[in-house]
């Protein structure tokens, strides 16, 4: 991932309106119903935005969900996803000229513009994470009682669907019971949404368990076609900035401790030892960048079965 530039700040030169910038991606209009989403550099944690970013890392994370676009659909009939195209539109591809379409090409993809419903839809195979830290305190997950004695990083009975809020830009998301997220998209949506989290999530895990790489949890969005009714899965997918990516390998001998991960866990343990958790301006040190992106170019490699 080294070989390529840095890129934090996107610059389509005013050629499309803007609709929103998140922590790693922005939105343009290109029409009525369809969207460029870029995907930068940038890094969060803890739902902070990291000074510098990691180089590659969003035509990687670009790459990723475009496998994972055509894997679920390849495996999940009457799956709909926001999903059309990888690349720029020819259109902008002109009006920007080679140069400075190069870089931004790769880091994009056009996806159908979908109504956003507010919950992020979070599924759970194992437990860990902010789902360890309920379990110890009260035995539950998301309110959602579970047995004595489990210990960190254990593989669940059955994958658990806990969602949580999807805050503003600068606040942070918090877990809730299934009820709770009934209550902002109405039972019907949050049923169909945690349906087909389960589904997907249950396919992925399958694949990821092939490649040698635990799935231990994920987070999917979902949208609205306004047209049609359906509820459908938007967003990136399954990349490591969503997910927690574990090696086989060292899954048992790690139970009871945290495991050892595809994802941004060195960045975030790194956070910690120096007391950065949650701060802002945090330049990120040389040698973490490049462990993150070899990280983050090992699970790309696994899953995807081609060399980055
Ligand atoms: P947020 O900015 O929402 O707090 P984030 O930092 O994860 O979250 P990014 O991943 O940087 O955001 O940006 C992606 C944004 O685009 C998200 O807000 C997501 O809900 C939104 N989005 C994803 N797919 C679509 C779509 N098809 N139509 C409209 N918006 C979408
Ligand atoms: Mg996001």
């Amino acid at each position: 991932m080294s070989s390529s530039t840095t890129i934090t700040t996107i610059d389509l030169k005013g050629a499309l309106p803007k609709v929103a910038s998140g922590k790693v991606r922005d939105l343009y209009t290109i029409d009525e119903s369809t969207l460029l989403f870029v995907a930068s550099d940038r890094i969060s944690a803890y739902d902070v935005i990291m000074d510098n970013g990691i180089p590659g890392k969003g035509a990687l994370l670009t790459a990723m969900s475009k496998y994972w676009f055509q894997y679920l659909s390849s495996q999940i009939p009457g799956l709909q996803t926001h999903f059309i195209a990888s690349g720029l539109p020819p259109t902008l591809e002109t009006q920007l000229g080679p140069d400075v379409a190069a870089p931004l090409r790769i880091r994009s993809m056009q996806v159908r513009r979908l109504q956003v419903y507010p919950i992020e839809s979070i599924v759970r195979g194992y437990i860990t994470g902010s789902g360890w830290a309920e379990y110890k305190k009260s035995q539950t997950v998301n309110g959602i009682p579970l047995p004595a004695g489990l210990i960190e990083g254990q593989k669940l009975a059955t994958p658990l669907w806990t969602p949580s809020t999807k805050a503003e830009l600068g606040d942070k998301d918090e877990n809730i019971s299934p009820a709770a997220a009934a209550k902002i998209v109405g039972q019907d949506v949050a049923d169909e949404i945690e349906r087909q989290s389960l589904q997907i999530y249950s396919a992925a895990a399958k694949r990821a368990e092939e490649v040698g790489i635990v799935l231990a949890d994920t987070k999917f969005e979902f949208g609205l076609d306004k047209e049609t009714g359906k509820v459908v899965l938007i967003d990136e997918v399954l990349t490591p900035d969503s997910s927690r990516f574990w090696p086989k390998e060292t899954w048992e001998e790690n139970l009871g401790r945290a495991q050892p991960s595809f994802d941004k866990q060195f960045l975030r343990d790194w956070l910690t030892e120096n007391k950065l958790k949650g701060k802002e301006g945090v330049v990120v040190p040389e040698d973490v960048v490049k462990r993150t992106a070899e990280k983050y170019q090992e699970a790309y490699e696994k899953i995807t079965g081609q060399k980055w």
